[in-house]
């Protein structure tokens, strides 16, 4: 087997290759030639951690495996570690024999990054000049980075609630040689493009601050109880996401379908529209919205890519397993 240490993953793997893998494991999952296992979360009474696996298998990428690891809140303050911790594990689908072990830490940031730059290739405006973004946290930094690639945006606009964090993503913009505002939300009005990738359990974003034409990647609920929508927002949109199960129970469309408001066969997989069954946005004024849960199937792909890479580069650790 090989193994891929966290250290190494920065020089391996580009925003682009993790694009790629990204929108064609999507496009696998609506074909379906590719499907997540059901998920394992657990509060497991130690250190206040979660803990859990995501796994899947794509028939035709040829990625079987999981993602294994989770959240322990003390980390940085005890240890000096981050606190989102994870590895990926890759089988050969031909024998069951492990193929790969992959440090999972960089994969996650940047497998996130490339679902929400999906989306804005399939479904904001070709003419999206104003980005916007609600959080400045450790991904939004990500999210932003990979955004700005996607459509010629002149400028970005950030609110967070926690303002002192905002330089976080004014630093991205800058680097991009974008130019940075801050706005209250309100006037997320302006945005033509607006990532939410924040931890809230309720909602920030109204329907009211969201202008027609808008297409907007939820990203950070991805557990029972979160949200940073407006749910009524939602019932104005055209709901896209990577997985519907996961949508509908554990990201941003579980209350907009809870409250009625949107039915299951409301929110569309993303894969449709790449795979150009579904027509996707249709009109300049519609709100398109991207509920990105975050699937395993993703982790896989990126982390097959890296693998595929080390080897080639001659730095993939091979061990006789
Ligand atoms: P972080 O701790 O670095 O940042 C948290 C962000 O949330 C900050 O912007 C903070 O100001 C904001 N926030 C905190 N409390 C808030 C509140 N009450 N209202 C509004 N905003 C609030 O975390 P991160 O690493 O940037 O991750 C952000 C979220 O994204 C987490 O919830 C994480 O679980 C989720 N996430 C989702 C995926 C996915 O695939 N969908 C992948 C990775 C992370």
């Amino acid at each position: 087997m090989y193994i891929v240490p966290e250290a190494l993953i920065a020089d391996l793997v580009s925003r682009e290759a993790s694009f790629e893998a990204v929108e064609q494991v999507f496009a696998a999952m609506a074909a379906k030639d590719a499907y997540n296992f059901p998920v394992v979360r657990e509060a497991i009474g130690h250190e206040d951690a979660l803990y859990g696996f995501k796994g899947g298998f794509d028939r035709v990428g040829g990625s079987l495996g999981l993602k294994a690891g989770g959240y322990w809140p003390h980390n940085l303050e005890k240890r000096g570690l981050i606190n989102h911790q994870s590895t990926v594990f890759l089988f050969d689908p031909d024998t069951g024999k492990v193929h790969a072990m992959v440090g999972g830490n960089l994969l996650t940031a940047l497998r996130t990054a490339a679902a929400s730059s999906v989306s804005i290739k399939h479904l904001a405006r070709a003419d999206a000049k104003v980005m916007g973004m609600v959080g400045a946290g450790h991904q939004a930094t990500f999210q932003l980075r990979a955004a700005l690639e996607q459509r010629s945006f002149e400028k970005v606009i950030g609110w967070n609630y926690h303002p002192e964090m905002l330089p976080n993503i004014e630093k991205v913009a800058n680097e991009a040689g974008v130019p940075f505002e801050a706005v209250d939300l309100p006037g997320m009005q302006e945005a033509d493009v607006i990532i939410s990738i924040t931890s809230a359990f309720s909602p920030s974003l109204m329907a009211d601050h969201v202008s027609a034409g808008t297409h907007i990647a939820c990203m950070g609920t991805d557990t029972k109880g979160k949200q940073e929508v407006e749910a009524a927002l939602l019932a104005k949109a055209k709901v896209f996401t990577d997985e519907v199960a996961q949508s509908i129970s554990i990201g941003e469309a579980q209350h907009a379908v809870a409250a009625g408001l949107i039915a299951q066969s409301d929110v569309i997989e993303i894969g449709a529209v790449i795979n150009g069954t579904h027509e996707g946005r249709t009109s300049d004024a519609d709100i398109t919205l991207f509920d990105g849960t975050g699937v395993g199937l993703q982790d896989l792909a990126v982390a097959s890519k890296v693998v595929e890479l080390a080897i080639e580069r001659g730095v993939a650790i091979e061990v006789d397993f």
